[in-house]
């Protein structure tokens, strides 16, 4: 591709609305823009991009025994109805009626459509196992788009569906999507670890979440890691024993209440009554699908909202407003307690329900309550974990530590069981004629996440330095001088030798300066650059340079093919 007949816009300046640095970079390097929020625009660069993941993650799903297939975006609500999902997805399925009244919506996931399709036509375990997959768009409504193509509301996704007759064979296929995953990344260069993760509204009895690790501040999920055995699993469904031991009284005392002026965090109330923030309970007031509830985590520890949301089943759980505080405990935000609160249920943590003697707001303005006792003083609605493990706590499994790493979930697989399969009536009959559901799994890689969520790793702070196997091109060609009909010449040779040796070349042909080309060049971050100018090619030689390494080569003309062949071979 010649850089003038293609269509490549890249910026000088930072643009605002990007946090990320892999956001930037997609920005000013000229592969996305922004359509509407969530919403963005693939270029030729960036289409090149996603062309190259997804023949990996294409060739790998065609390894493992999936079979392509294309499902719609648009689907009839009415099967999203018959397995629950449509009442339970919420805001995030975008939802429409067509010409005819009929209720439609995009599917940000195929599920349903996939059940369906197979139902009543996958009717014996001869036809078993199967797994279908797709490379599609999905839609989710998301209610915070952010970070470009990392969240966005339309995105492109592959999607694999497993059918098996037995858990045996499940399992195997579960296995087989497992080490597929590990091939397709470790092909696009990223090194990712699988992470036990919460099943959420996808239901089913255990999930895994492929997550790349990162330094920046990209990482959108937190991931704890047992420091002795293989455990790992992300902040939301995280399991662990709190390593802290609490002094406790010996006996309950007597409630008190006392005035804390000024004081409603948590910081202040310690710093006022000179206690211990372990000593105190947070009472934490969510909207669930629109209801109040109350959740008590202990002072020093994080409430975990994906537990308290599968506590409660909410659909949509929202922090309460300060008027919903005000009106759930007649008192302004930073003073919510248990006692006397009848206005909601109250989910209570073990690790608060161990406090003999605690601290709690007073459901008053300024007021906190002192030796407040569970059973005592308050009934709890259920004593269950709602607190997040952090660094230093014990590991659920073994006695070794916790410690915690940012990472971007890149893919993950779910073991569906037979929730979908038993909602639409998708059944096969054994080899002695019983009939059961079909045992399902569903696998997703975020096609258009990934190669971003590379980028947070693979940059400077020059631009993008693509791994080889999802760059747009391998090489870029950069004649200095397009007056010069010498250099114009070699590097119309040397584009036509690499092209024909199946090597993807991008020539910037371009009759800017060379600090111009330069800098687009290391902005862009295809693999290898090539220079050609008047003094290297006077000794019949032009540059050759990794954008990953600040070595120049010098290489014959005749030999560029075979050099460029070479270093990318050393080029991750
Ligand atoms: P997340 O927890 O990040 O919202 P998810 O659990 O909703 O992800 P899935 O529904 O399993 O993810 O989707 C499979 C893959 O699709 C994810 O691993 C991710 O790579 C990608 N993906 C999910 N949501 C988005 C989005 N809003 N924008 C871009 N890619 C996404
Ligand atoms: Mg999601």
């Amino acid at each position: 591709m010649r850089w003038t007949q293609s269509y490549i816009p890249t910026l000088r300046e930072d643009q605002s609305e990007a946090e990320l640095i892999s956001h930037q970079l997609l920005l000013r390097g000229g592969y996305i823009r922004k359509l509407a929020s969530g919403v963005y625009l693939y270029l030729p660069l960036m289409q090149r991009v996603i062309h190259k993941f997804s023949n990996i993650v294409r060739e790998e799903m065609n390894r493992a025994g999936a079979l392509e297939i294309t499902m719609s975006v648009l689907c009839p609500s009415e099967v999203w109805k018959e397995t629950g999902r449509y009442s339970t997805v919420g805001k995030e399925q975008m939802r429409m009626k067509d010409r005819h009244e009929h209720e439609m919506i995009l599917c940000g996931t195929h599920e349903e459509t996939v059940t369906s399709l197979i139902k009543g036509e996958v009717k014996s375990y001869r036809q078993l196992p199967l797994n279908l997959y797709q490379i599609q768009v999905k839609f989710r409504d998301e209610i915070r788009p952010r970070f470009g193509l990392m969240r966005g509301r339309e995105f492109i996704m592959k999607d694999a569906y497993s059918f098996d007759a037995t858990e045996e064979s499940f399992d195997e296929s579960y296995q087989k999507m497992v080490d597929a995953y590990f091939r397709i990344f470790k092909r696009a260069g990223l090194d990712v670890v699988k992470v036990e993760s919460d099943t959420g509204a996808m239901g089913g009895k255990a999930a895994h979440e492929f997550m790349l690790l990162v330094n920046t501040n990209g990482g959108e999920e937190i991931i704890f890691f047992c420091d002795k055995c293989d455990y790992t699993a992300n902040v939301e469904k995280a399991d662990f024993r709190p390593s802290n031991k609490v002094s406790t009284d010996a006996e309950l005392k007597e409630l008190k209440i006392v005035d804390t002026p000024g004081a409603a965090t948590i910081e202040e109330v310690t710093a006022f009554l000179k206690v211990d923030a372990n000593r105190l309970a947070k009472t934490l007031l969510y909207m669930a699908d629109g209801k109040p509830v109350a959740a008590m985590v202990r002072g020093d520890r994080e409430l975990n909202l994906t537990k308290l949301k599968n506590v409660t089943g909410a659909v949509e759980l929202e922090m309460a407003t300060p008027e919903q505080v005000m009106k759930s405990t007649s008192a302004p935000v930073g003073f919510a307690g248990p006692v006397g609160l009848k206005s909601c249920p109250i989910y209570v943590d073990p690790l608060v329900a161990g406090i003999k003697n605690m601290i709690v707001g007073a459901n008053a303005n300024e007021k906190h309550m002192l030796n407040v006792n569970i059973g005592r003083d308050f009934k709890a609605t259920e004593v269950i974990d709602l607190t997040s493990a952090q660094d230093g706590d014990h590991c659920p499994h073994c006695d070794g530590y916790l410690s915690s790493k940012q990472g971007i979930e890149v893919g993950n697989t779910f073991m569906l069981g037979t929730k979908y399969s038993e909602s639409l009536g998708a059944k096969f009959l054994d080899a002695e004629g019983k009939e059961h559901p079909i045992i399902m799994g569903s696998y997703g890689i975020g096609i258009t996440r990934t190669p971003q969520a590379a980028l947070e790793k693979y940059h400077d702070d020059m631009g993008i330095i693509w791994p080889k196997d999802i760059a747009p091109f391998l090489v870029e060609l950069i004649p200095l001088n397009m007056e010069k009909e010498s250099l114009v010449e070699t590097a119309e040779k040397i584009y036509k030798e690499l092209t024909e040796a199946g090597i993807d070349v991008l020539l910037d042909d371009r009759s800017d300066r060379a600090g111009v080309k330069f800098n687009d060049a290391d902005l862009i971050g295809l693999p290898v650059r090539i220079t050609i100018g008047d003094k290297s090619l006077k000794e019949g030689k032009v540059e050759l340079k990794a954008r990953s390494r600040d070595e120049v080569g010098k290489v014959p003309v005749e030999e560029v093919v075979s050099a460029v062949k070479e270093l990318l071979k050393k080029l991750n």
